[in-house]
């Protein structure tokens, strides 16, 4: 606490690049008259561009059509300072309030400090949170002391902040020496610091200038993995900015045993594509991979269920001669237990894992074209004489439905007449 009393104020230098880098600069126009988000000046309306300069100020701002008349803006931003030893991530909250035809009013206020020592132990001083809570900004007014990260329970994280780096940033000597710096901000300032004083792959990453890769590392391990590759990659000058996709890729050659120590496939000039091009390839062999496991698993089945089938002849062995037809469409009903195998296997759902063979009111039949291509399954229940259900492959709704419908209308009596024969 003695330190941090003793720690620099923004210099004005760094004032004027906040005004200048962390906010909105806007012009918001109507028909009539547009105004400057950074001094609030009103000026002639501009005519269908997309950008444009302020009159006043000389702010470049993206033009915006809209009748705003004010924005509120509350925007962090981090300072980094030494002092003691001590490497300090100094997170300020700054707010800018924009009035058409005001001046327009900035404010700052230091909100969090980040003290981290040589060993990467990290120690808060910071305001406190309003206790009404969810609003998401600070006291300013509050005292800045030493707090523990987790004392806020509907606030955790709110000492991670990751935003812009103010210029002057002073860095640890032992930082410095382990590569650090401020070009790399693919993740909290703090979170790499703390990291780069006690691991050295973090170190190799950051000196190899793989900001994306030291990002995706630090979230999600798994460097020893990838190693060889990264390495290849930076000494063919081949900077990962994707990690995460480039991973996922590796891991895609991994598994068609492509050699990842080549430089060709490790640094693919278009990583989207060569991803989306293995990942397609994948698939395919994981779906015919669930072919042959289904396949496997319904020989199986059918080897296993030899009482079913002579049931099966018996009780519907009488059908087997019905056809149906309506147009191009035909149905029949399926003749034995291996046929529901085939059907369930071509049409892709369930009627032959869920044994609809065993059902003892329920008629199965095939409706094809007359090409013979399967196009519905069709169960048709033999108490009430009626579809029950019409379903087309995977399970979707085929689209000769209303024609297949009006087919097994007609044919309900020819089914009737079979089943009282039996019955009588
Ligand atoms: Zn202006």
């Amino acid at each position: 606490m003695r330190l941090a009393q003793q720690l620099p104020p923004l210099s004005a230098a760094q004032q004027k690049w906040a005004r200048r880098a962390i906010f909105t600069h806007a012009a918001f126009a109507t028909k009539q008259v547009a105004w400057c988000s950074d001094c609030g000046a009103i000026f002639a309306p501009i005519d269908n561009d997309k950008r444009c300069v302020c009159p006043k100020c000389g702010a470049k701002l993206k033009v915006e059509r809209s009748r705003r008349l004010k924005l509120d803006e509350n925007v962090y931003f981090t300072q980094l300072s030494v002092i003691g030893g001590y490497q300090v991530v100094r997170h300020y909250e700054a707010r800018r309030y924009s009035r058409r035809g005001q001046a327009t009013h900035h404010t700052y206020c230091e909100v969090v400090q980040e003290w981290i020592d040589e060993c990467g132990h990290r120690t808060y001083i910071a305001r406190t949170i309003p206790c009404w809570g969810f609003s998401g900004g600070w006291s300013w007014c509050s005292e800045m002391e030493i707090r523990q990260p987790t004392s806020y329970g509907y606030a955790v994280g709110k000492y991670n902040i990751w935003a812009n780096i103010c210029p002057g940033a002073e860095v640890l000597p032992k930082l410095r020496k382990h590569g650090y710096t401020v070009r790399c901000q693919t993740i909290a300032p703090s979170t790499i610091m703390a990291r780069l004083l006690t691991d050295n792959n973090a170190e190799t990453l950051i000196k190899q200038r793989q900001y994306s890769m030291l990002a995706q590392y630090i979230r999600h391990g798994g460097y020893s993995r990838l190693r060889h590759a990264i390495n290849i990659a930076t000494r063919n000058g081949y900077r990962i900015k994707d990690a995460s996709m480039w991973c996922d890729y590796i891991e895609l050659l991994d598994y068609f045993n492509i050699d990842t120590h080549n430089a060709k496939y490790v640094c693919p000039a278009n990583l989207r594509y060569e991803h989306d091009k293995l990942m397609h390839r994948k698939r395919i062999i994981e779906e015919r991979e669930r072919v042959a496991q289904e396949r496997r698993r319904n020989l199986a089945q059918l080897e296993s269920c030899a009482k079913a089938k002579a049931q099966y002849k018996k009780h519907k062995g009488r059908f087997l001669g019905v056809v149906l037809t309506q147009g191009a469409l035909h149905a029949s009903v399926l003749p034995d237990v291996k046929a529901f195998m085939q059907e369930g296997e071509a049409m892709r759902h369930c009627v032959f894992t869920n044994e609809y063979y065993k059902r003892k009111d329920c008629l199965i039949f095939s409706v094809r074209d007359n090409k013979d291509n399967r196009v519905a399954t069709v169960e048709f229940n033999l108490k009430t004489f009626e579809v029950v259900q019409c379903r087309g492959k995977a399970n979707s709704r085929p689209k000769e439905y209303d024609e297949i419908l009006k087919m097994f209308q007609q044919g309900t009596e020819q089914i009737r007449k079979i089943q009282q024969y039996k019955a009588s």
